[in-house]
């Protein structure tokens, strides 16, 4: 059993590790910008709602963001564990995760929170612009995503660190080091 959420700024490469960690447990991914990221493309209700948010580098509102993942976690893929990414980022949606983690019995195990300095991110995300054509990554909307998360995301990192469970790692570097960095904290943890 492995509850975990792996966070960090805007371009930190939360999700190319989460994918890499997640495989190593057995567990799904489960990303929120990944997901409203198909309903735009598919043209959903919620795509048409939350794209504009998105475009802007703004959070999507927290009751449709929680409800769009409250449905993803009735999935039976994510009985025995799911790693989330790009959420809780505010801390109206950490006590919206706490609620729905204790109606299933299942607390969260660890928190892994992936330290990167901001000129390597803003470096990363342009560079993913490039590569990936990704309608937020524009320098001004990066700037605002870095924004948010310093003011917003900040929060759920203090409030989850208050708890004790979070699990440092530094970010820079090599894709594999990080990823067995991560594996390891979190099988620590869960021996623990
Ligand atoms: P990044 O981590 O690079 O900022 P994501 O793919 O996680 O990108 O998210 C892209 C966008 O999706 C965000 O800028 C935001 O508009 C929306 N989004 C994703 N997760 C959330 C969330 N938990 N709450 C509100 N908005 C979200």
């Amino acid at each position: 059993m492995a509850r975990i959420i792996i966070m960090g700024p805007p371009g930190c490469g939360k999700g190319t590790q989460a994918v890499h960690i997640a495989k190593h447990f057995g567990i799904p991914t489960i990303s929120t910008g990944d997901l409203f990221r198909a309903h735009v493309r598919d043209k959903t209700e919620l795509g048409m709602e939350a794209g504009g948010y998105m475009d802007r580098g703004e959070f999507v509102p927290d009751h449709v963001t929680t409800d769009m993942l409250k449905q993803r976690l009735q999935v039976p893929d994510t009985a025995n564990g799911f790693l989330l990414d790009g959420y809780p980022r505010t801390v109206i949606q950490v006590g919206a995760l706490d609620e729905l983690l204790a109606a299933r019995g299942q607390p969260l195990e660890a928190v892994l929170a992936l330290d990167v300095p901001d000129d390597e991110l803003v470096a990363r995300m342009l560079l993913r612009a490039r590569e990936q054509g990704r309608s937020d990554d524009t320098e001004d909307v990066i700037q605002r995503r870095l924004e948010l998360y310093r003011d917003e995301t900040q929060a759920v990192l203090t409030a989850y660190t208050q708890r004790g469970i979070v699990l440092t790692i530094d970010g820079s570097g090599e894709r594999e080091r990080i990823t067995s960095a991560a594996i390891s904290a979190v099988e620590g943890a869960l021996a623990a």
